[in-house]
């Protein structure tokens, strides 16, 4: 089983969402588990929101703003699909309640209620988009799966808690021939069901939490570059593209190099010794970085 992650430029706008069904169409028989960040800048309009909420300023707008945007979208790459409508529909009106509800009294936690909704907005319509495409797929609820402490906007992961969900709840769906499982980055839940977030960013760590969980083969980071680099190409001249490197080097890069993973991602890939690649979702017949 491999893990694929698709960052929020891959699933900007329709043509992006069709494009990752195109990369999948060249893995048609491998088992995936496809791990989705909000659509382009979705998470920064909903921080908007969140802050608005506090500040008692109006939110109808930006909700409004949001809502068209994704029904356009699923409008557009999964026509007639009435059922995902319903389920975006579902997912809008949990913001409007989440948004009218007494505040929890810490802001961190409204915020994860309210933020972590655009991943499941955007695999909703990525899921919706693979069944139109005829590349069938389960859609799961990382929530579910991703168990974390209630350290809200970084929540750390409860491993053990985590790898029980995963064979419960993931472990039959990837009985399909071959399993297609598309799930959200960035999200997890508390023990007693509150919605946390990993962090800003967070879904390349998702990506490696599920890998972790499930020993997958391999984890590939699908992205607007071809590959790591030993240092930002956009401010440094002649960077060299690294075509394989060691998880000590990543980490380090994570941290110092050019901003194209999450710090977090590489340590539970390290420890199981599943390799990562990281690809153009432009061009994916490049090699890009081992
Ligand atoms: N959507 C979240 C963010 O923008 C998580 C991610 O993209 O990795 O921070
Ligand atoms: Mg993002």
């Amino acid at each position: 089983m491999k893990v694929f992650k698709f960052g929020g430029a891959s699933v900007k706008d329709a043509a992006g969402v069709r494009n990752v069904a195109k990369v999948l169409s060249r893995y048609p028989d491998d088992d995936l588990l496809i791990v989705v960040s909000a659509m382009g800048k979705t998470t920064n309009a909903l921080e908007e929101v969140v802050w608005a909420n506090a500040d008692g300023r109006d939110t109808q707008e930006p909700v409004h703003q949001l809502r068209a945007r994704h029904a356009q979208v699923l409008a557009e790459v999964a026509p007639g699909d009435t059922g995902a409508v319903d389920a975006l529909e579902a997912s809008f009106r949990e913001l409007q309640r989440s948004l009218a509800q007494r505040s929890s009294g810490d802001v961190d936690q409204d915020y994860d209620q309210v933020v972590a909704l655009g991943e499941v907005w955007s695999t909703l319509i990525v899921a919706a988009h693979l069944r139109h495409a005829g590349l069938g797929c389960a859609w799961a609820d990382a929530r579910t799966v991703v168990r974390t402490d209630d350290l809200y906007r970084s929540a750390r992961v409860d491993w053990s808690e985590s790898a029980r969900a995963a064979a419960a709840v993931l472990r039959p769906l990837l009985g399909a021939k071959p399993a297609r499982i598309v799930t959200q980055g960035f999200i997890g839940r508390t023990a007693n069901g509150e919605t946390t977030t990993l962090g800003r960013e967070g879904s390349d760590f998702s990506a490696a939490i599920f890998a972790y969980l499930l020993d997958a083969e391999s984890v590939t980071i699908w992205k607007d570059v071809p590959g790591m680099f030993n240092a930002d190409p956009k401010r440094f001249p002649d960077t060299k593209l690294l075509s394989h490197i060691s998880y000590r080097e990543a980490i380090e890069l994570s941290y110092f190099g050019a901003s194209v993973i999450h710090p977090r991602t590489l340590q539970p890939l390290q420890q199981k010794r599943i390799p990562l690649y990281v690809r153009s979702f432009i061009d994916p017949d490049a090699p890009g970085s081992t």
